[in-house]
């Protein structure tokens, strides 16, 4: 990309998906190992903000140990005559993108969920300083997204600082969800999509709804609104909800439209509120998995913040498999955080009531959305550890299928449920999460696009025809 002379590594698209693996890595900031980490956006007034300055508070990476494992806080500050504070989600959420154009950076998550990785090889090459990633990012935004006039980066990996403003972060993240608690799907007049994921997972087609947040948890619909407006030409469009089909589950005729045509025909109807039939498509980068567990007919929640294996015998990676890539994947289901605080979340399949089995860390983030009825109903790995016991704790604290367990005898099948599932899938090349890995993808010429997933391809011969009658 040009623009970036005189930058010690390159910076391109190219790099978007790039993996530095352990082994390859000079340095690493967040991830599974490091608890308070967060990366933020704040617009402020066009006096505050110095453009093209990058801070440092705290060590930078040649004070840093090599190998080791750090707290890292990014806050950018920006500033525009155009732009105002709804557009704070939707900057945040480019940082991910951006940060993975520059070489020997891998970025993944977002918000309080960061996991930075800088290679040995990268590091070699003069990239010895955090000044340069401040630096790359302030030129990616403000050529992406020009109406940012002024912006400022500061890197905080002082463990103090972070830890204090993490709090604040999370106090931000928290206000912005809870700005479109009181919204109602029945109440706009348009939804709002994304397809930023599509660069991996090409089906893939975010709708955001008041009702039901990004599956990343990044978007609100106030979110989608405000980058639909000012940028209509980028990742986020409006989508007009046409007729009603299925209050319930949550179909709209028009939500099926524009599905079809943002996945290129590959996505024909998309239920926003259920599990089973035809479940909102998944990416890579859901905060949760919502599994199927067909043996008490329930739901298992697990974040990726869980290690080990969930009450199914399967970890997050390994369910990610299955959920990920941009399909429809029956009784595997992404979500953000802030769907289950949702009046309509899951409503067609039970809504809380068919939730059966929490991780214990997601437990702690999400407490306050649990109907009180239910709190000591649903255990964590904590209390159970496999299906068995899980069997039992629903039946002894009275969980709202317990009597459907009851009845049944362990052996036995449990009734279906309401559309056939749980659908084996195919394995889908997404990512050995949390990593994205770019698919093979044909871009669209002429209205078609191919995509390849996990396919292994040998063509003797490939010979390709204008179709007649095609008009150029
Ligand atoms: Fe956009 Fe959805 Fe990807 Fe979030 S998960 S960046 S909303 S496409
Ligand atoms: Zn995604």
């Amino acid at each position: 990309m040009s623009g970036f002379e005189g930058f010690p590594v390159e910076i391109s698209p190219a790099f978007e998906g790039q993996r530095v693996r352990k082994e390859d890595m000079y340095i690493e900031f967040g991830g599974p190992n490091i608890p308070k980490k967060f990366e933020l956006v704040r617009v402020k007034s066009l006096e505050e903000v110095e453009d093209g300055s990058v801070r440092i508070i705290g060590s930078d990476l040649l004070e840093l140990k090599e190998g080791s494992s750090n707290p890292l806080g990014i806050l950018i500050e920006v500033a525009g005559s155009r732009i105002d504070r709804d557009l704070e989600g939707v900057i945040e959420r480019r940082i991910h993108m951006y940060t993975n154009y520059i070489e020997g950076i891998m970025h993944l998550n977002q918000r309080y969920d960061i996991w930075c990785r800088i290679s040995k090889k990268s590091f070699k090459k003069g990239l010895t300083s955090l000044k340069w990633w401040g630096l790359g990012l302030i030129r990616l935004f403000k050529a992406e997204m020009p109406y940012i006039e002024k912006m400022q980066v500061t890197f905080i990996t002082d463990p103090v600082e972070v830890e204090k403003m993490f709090e604040e972060a999370m106090k931000i993240y928290n206000e912005r969800d809870a700005r479109a608690r009181g919204l109602r799907d029945e109440e706009v007049e348009l939804f709002y999509g994304c397809v930023l994921c599509q660069s991996f997972a090409p089906t893939h087609v975010c709708v955001i709804s008041p009702e039901r947040v990004s599956l990343c948890g990044a978007l609100t619909w106030f979110d989608a609104r405000a980058a639909a407006n000012i940028d209509p030409k980028g990742p986020n469009f409006p989508v007009p909800k046409g007729e009603l089909l299925d209050p319930v589950r949550g179909e709209w005729s028009g939500v099926n439209e524009t599905v079809q045509k943002r996945s290129l025909g590959a996505i024909k109807r998309v239920y926003l509120h259920s599990a089973f039939g035809y479940p909102h498509t998944s990416c890579g980068c859901f905060e949760c998995i919502m599994f199927y567990i067909p043996e008490v007919d329930g739901f298992g929640i697990v974040d990726r913040g869980f290690k080990g294996e969930a009450v199914n015998g399967l970890s997050f990676s390994t369910m990610a498999s299955q959920t990920g890539g941009g399909m429809q994947s029956e009784g595997f289901l992404g979500v953000g955080i802030e769907y289950m605080r949702s009046r309509k979340f899951i409503q067609a399949d039970g809504g809380w009531n068919r939730i059966v089995w929490i991780s214990s860390t997601l437990r702690k983030r999400i407490e306050d959305a649990i109907p009180r009825e239910l709190k000591d109903k649903i255990p964590t790995e904590i209390e159970v550890k496999n299906i068995e016991e899980l069997r039992k704790y629903l039946a002894e604290h009275k969980h709202p299928l317990a009597e459907k367990i009851i009845e049944k005898k362990p052996e036995a099948k449990l009734e279906a449920p309401p559309t056939p599932i749980p659908t084996p899938q195919i394995p889908v090349a997404i990512p050995q999460i949390p990593t994205p890995q770019i698919l093979p993808s044909i871009p669209a010429v002429g209205g078609i696009k191919i995509v390849l997933q996990g396919a292994k391809i040998k063509i003797g011969k490939l010979i390709i025809k204008k179709a007649e009658g095609v008009k150029q």
